[in-house]
């Protein structure tokens, strides 16, 4: 059976992972049986989310009533005296995910649904759920349930900290963090920021969360686990997720996107990128059915270099969020480069000749000699970026874009952030 949960916290604590990780200890010493638990990331652009849209589901090997347990945790754990905590969650007492509910949820990562949408679904497979004030949870607790996990799932080893140092300073060995990252890399991810020397996968609110170590290896991640030095922790738990597999994306064409979506557009850059006071890069492209502004913000590092050095007629593949009428780029593969011209003035006397006007030709400022030449000479410019794949700096990720590193052997180059 599948318990689906989502929106407990707050943003002055709590986290629904946190809440999954108790009652699954609690259900594994009432039940005995053998439950896994799912981390399930849903549309990144919702403005309901506290933190990351995260929900959770607890998956448990046969058929129990749970429904009084579940409910004492929420009422227990749950912010719900805080105005936008509308706890919900959901079981399905099934093996087998309806389509339905599993369309559901690949929408929930991409779009944004009602609360209607759910209810809809649950009474239509007479589900029993749980729904607290507004029950915008109920969204997140159905997509968690529909999440059906394929091959491209990865995993997240989240340590939780002892309730009497929630709210205090986290204390964390940057140098073991370091040398847990050197000795997984690239089966673990977004650990430490290497170009920046920063250690990124412990949160700075006061959640019970320690820190995270995200991969594709159960065993890698357990090794960097291993190594790092930090204050003690209360629980560690191993959650099977859809982050870092880019389930939030679509392809689509210029005209058809959707504000609050996210996409994948193949398209020709219009223009050289501008780049405004604050540092963020804008670059316009196009596509047969329009154009479009995607802009790589500040936040995104390094990645804005590579931005800045597109030409006119570079086909790219741009991927990010569409808000406001601009993609907020994630990733970039520089699919061709064209050819770019410097236009100069004839040579003469190793001196550049100068114009006498328009389709008037050119002499030499030393030897005095004309040159009848309608137009200037063009060089060719040396393009200094490569064809191949590009991201923000992994302290600027969405927790469902797929790292590049897990491109590898796709057949073009990549460039990861690290
Ligand atoms: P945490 O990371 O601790 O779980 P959060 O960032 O996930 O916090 P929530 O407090 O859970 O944020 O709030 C997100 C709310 O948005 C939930 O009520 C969830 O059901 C709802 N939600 C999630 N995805 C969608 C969606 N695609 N459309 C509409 N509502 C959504």
């Amino acid at each position: 059976m599948l318990i689906g949960i989502d929106d407990t916290d707050s943003p002055r604590g709590m986290c629904t992972t946190y809440l999954g990780t108790i009652l699954k200890k609690t259900l594994e010493q009432e039940l005995g049986d053998s439950i896994e638990l799912r981390l399930i990331r849903l549309n990144p652009t919702i403005k309901f989310k506290t933190r990351g849209n995260a929900a959770i589901c607890i998956s448990i090997e046969h058929s129990y009533d749970v429904l009084d347990i579940v409910r004492k945790h929420i009422e227990q754990m749950a912010h719900l005296d805080d105005e936008a905590t509308h706890p919900g969650a959901v079981i399905l007492d099934n093996e087998i995910v309806p389509s339905d509910i599993q369309s559901f949820a690949n929408d929930a990562m991409h779009a944004e649904l009602r609360i209607s949408d759910a209810t809809a679904l649950i009474d239509k497979h007479g589900l029993d759920f749980l729904s607290y004030k507004k029950g915008r949870g109920l969204i997140g607790a159905l997509a968690a349930i529909g999440a059906t996990l394929g091959e491209e799932s990865t995993f997240e080893l989240i340590a939780y900290r002892f309730k009497g140092n929630f709210g205090e300073k986290r204390y964390i060995n940057t140098g073991s963090v370091k040398y847990a990252d050197l000795t997984t890399y690239p089966y673990t991810w977004d650990t430490v920021d290497r170009k920046h020397k920063q250690v990124i996968f412990a949160p700075h609110s006061p959640d019970p969360i320690l820190y995270g170590i995200r991969g594709e290896d159960p065993y890698q991640i357990l090794s960097a686990h291993r190594k790092i030095i930090s204050e003690p922790f209360e629980h560690l738990t191993l959650y099977k997720t859809n982050q870092g597999t880019d389930a939030h994306v679509r392809n689509a064409q210029i005209r058809d996107l959707k504000e609050g979506r996210s996409y994948v557009v193949t398209a020709t850059v219009t223009k050289e990128p501008q780049t405004t006071t604050g540092g963020h890069t804008f670059l316009e492209v196009k596509d047969n059915s329009g154009t479009l502004i995607c802009a790589a913000f500040e936040p995104t590092k390094q990645f804005r270099a590579t931005v800045r050095k597109l030409r006119f007629d570079d086909v790219v593949i741009v991927q990010g969020s569409y808000i406001d009428n601009c993609l907020h780029l994630e990733k970039l593969q520089i699919v061709s480069l064209s050819d770019q011209y410097t236009k100069a003035n004839p040579i003469c006397c190793n001196k550049s000749m100068k114009s006498l006007g328009r389709k008037q030709g050119f002499r030499c400022v030393k030897c005095k000699t004309i040159k009848r030449v309608p137009h200037t000479n063009k060089t060719s410019e040396r393009r200094d970026v490569m064809v191949g794949a590009y991201e923000v700096t992994p302290s600027a990720r969405r927790h469902l874009a797929e790292p590049l590193i897990r491109r590898r052997n796709k057949g073009y180059a990549i460039f990861p952030s690290r």
